[in-house]
């Protein structure tokens, strides 16, 4: 027997809709390309998100057209994210840090119709324009009237917007249209789209705004640092328009000294990025001290936060870290990292370690490990296995590709490529991406709890652990370090930093010291890279 209950679709307008109704003067704030804050309120982000869906509309785009959107987060950028969907269509973040020939295959393999440009990244996309063919219509975002330009079919935002009528209706009609695409930045392989539908960013925005999640209310002040162009901003624009939290957008001011005046200036409450954003902004604070305790939450996600900086924040800056894990292909937010009643007996360092754990899945998501022969492993905190997932927000195929063995199992779950442990309590414990994993003499070495070591030592500003094939044991694990300014710290001295923590064979044969690591486009090592220049013995 059925329930009786109506089919409501949940749909994103619904989103906005309850924001310019509910928090109609919560306000979003701006930091332009020029240093001056813009402001309005979730009325005018109602208003202009329907006027932007009517002039898409009027444009030409038809429900299920993909738009592009090559652009910082700002206003606009939220405005996008409401009224592209709004309008029918998928909102394709596109990466304005990935190479060139990236952002061609990914604009061509989504067959974008239309692509809003910031005036400050255009440069970028003229450079690859000649090799889009798809693209019918560029909006130009944040631009002067004369700017200068090779692309043709230009149009500004503000008039798009203007032209349009406030009288519009939603075209997203039904909660399994697609509203969404995002390429993975490809860390560890071509990039592959993964296109969410409304229903599922929906769920998610309220499986974000758990108590146990993210728990987002109408209290709190939101710097999303993450860009909007990675993973959805973690989902954050959504979230803070369910919860009317204020957002402050950081522009593309996303150095550490621009993030730490902004977030003490606006009284932020909620900060989330990488860890190597937080590591900047440590290293700032250290230098120019401010006072950040303001922040309920830095959330942190993409890569480990090392111990040692949760540490840091913690007990130096009195500021509560939040360790998220999630994947493009988890919309993308999968677990978060919160003490329950049961820690609060531990000791502070105890409390940390739990800390230091990418967390608890959030209800609406499953997660099991499983061994090379797909048997589920025990969750004892020491079992490593292929973690998979499965849940509403989580994709059942990537975009324009077929499901394969490699990505999904027989049994409907989503392979994620991580490698973890989970507590008896159900806390992930990411030890690495299968690809990075080191395989020595038949023994896993976790690179992941290696760098988590290294970057606990003062003179450590970095770490990165990659495999190198090695004849008598298959791969032994090579670490590349980055010294903080100053530091004289040496091999030896790192050698038996880890072996009070570590087995003999688990410890780097080598240790590298580099000016700096090649990071991906997102912002985390780049281990390809690395491993390209040993090969190429650059390293
Ligand atoms: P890409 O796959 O291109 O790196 P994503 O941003 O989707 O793009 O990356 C997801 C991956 O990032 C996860 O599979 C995991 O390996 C890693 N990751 C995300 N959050 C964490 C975290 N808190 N700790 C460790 N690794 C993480």
């Amino acid at each position: 027997m059925h329930g009786l209950m109506m089919e409501y679709p949940l749909t994103l307008d619904r989103i906005v809709e309850h924001a310019g109704r509910m928090f109609p003067h919560k306000a979003v704030r701006t930091k332009q390309p020029d240093g001056s804050m813009h402001e309005y309120t979730y009325a005018d982000v109602l208003r202009r998100s329907r006027r932007l869906a009517a002039g898409l509309v009027a444009l030409g785009v038809q429900s299920g057209d993909r738009v592009g959107t090559f652009a910082w987060n700002h206003y606009q950028h939220l405005e996008m994210y409401f009224g592209i969907p709004g309008a029918g269509a998928v909102c394709h973040t596109l990466n304005v840090r990935l190479f060139p020939s990236q952002l061609a295959y990914i604009v061509n393999h989504a067959e974008d119709r239309v692509v809003c440009i910031d005036a400050s990244v255009l440069p970028l996309y003229e450079r690859v324009a000649g090799e889009i063919s798809c693209v019918q219509h560029h909006v130009l975002v944040n631009a002067p009237r004369d700017i200068e330009t090779t692309l043709p079919n230009v149009l500004h935002y503000e008039d798009l917007i203007d032209g349009a009528d406030d009288d519009f209706t939603w075209r997203s009609t039904d909660e399994q249209m697609a509203m969404g695409l995002c390429y993975t930045s490809g860390t560890t392989g071509d990039p592959k789209g993964a296109l969410y539908s409304h229903r599922s960013m929906f769920l998610h925005t309220l499986g974000e705004n758990q108590a146990m999640g993210l728990g987002l209310t109408e209290t709190d002040v939101v710097l999303p640092v993450v860009p909007q162009f990675h993973a959805m901003a973690w989902g954050l624009p959504y979230a803070c328009a369910m919860a009317g939290a204020d957002v402050v957008m950081p522009g593309p001011h996303l150095q550490p000294a621009a993030l730490a005046e902004l977030i003490e200036s606006q009284q932020v409450t909620v900060a989330a990025g990488v860890p190597s954003i937080w590591n900047g902004l440590y290293q700032e604070l250290k230098t120019t001290p401010r006072d950040i305790s303001c922040v309920r939450a830095l959330v942190v996600g993409g890569s480990a936060m090392p111990r040692s900086l949760i540490d840091g924040y913690e007990r130096e800056l009195n500021v509560n870290v939040l360790q998220a894990w999630g994947m493009t292909e988890l919309s993308p937010l999968g677990t978060v990292s919160k003490l329950q009643r049961h820690h609060l007996g531990l000791t502070e360092a105890e409390q940390l370690d739990v800390k230091a754990l990418q967390g608890i899945p959030l209800a609406g998501v499953e997660l099991r490990i499983v061994s090379d022969e797909g048997a589920e492993l025990p969750w004892d905190g020491e079992t490593m296995g292929e973690l998979q997932a499965r849940g509403p927000w989580v994709i059942r195929g990537y975009f324009k590709r077929d499901p394969t063995s490699e990505h999904f199992t027989t049994d409907g779950w989503f392979r994620t490529g991580d490698v973890a442990t989970m507590t008896p309590d159900g806390y992930m414990r990411i030890t690495d991406r299968t690809k990075d994993l080191v395989k020595s003499g038949g023994e896993w070495i976790s690179t992941v709890a290696l760098e988590g070591a290294l970057m606990a030592h003062d003179g450590v500003l970095e770490a990165a652990v990659i495999a190198v094939p090695d004849e008598k044991w298959s791969e032994r694990p090579l670490a590349v370090v980055v010294r903080t300014a100053e530091s004289q710290v040496d091999t030896d001295e790192l050698r038996r930093l880890l072996a009070d923590k570590f087995a003999k064979f688990e410890i780097p044969d080598r240790f590298v010291f580099v000016d700096e690591l090649p990071k991906t486009s997102v912002g985390k090592f780049d281990k390809k890279v690395l491993r390209a220049r040993v090969a190429g013995r650059t390293l």
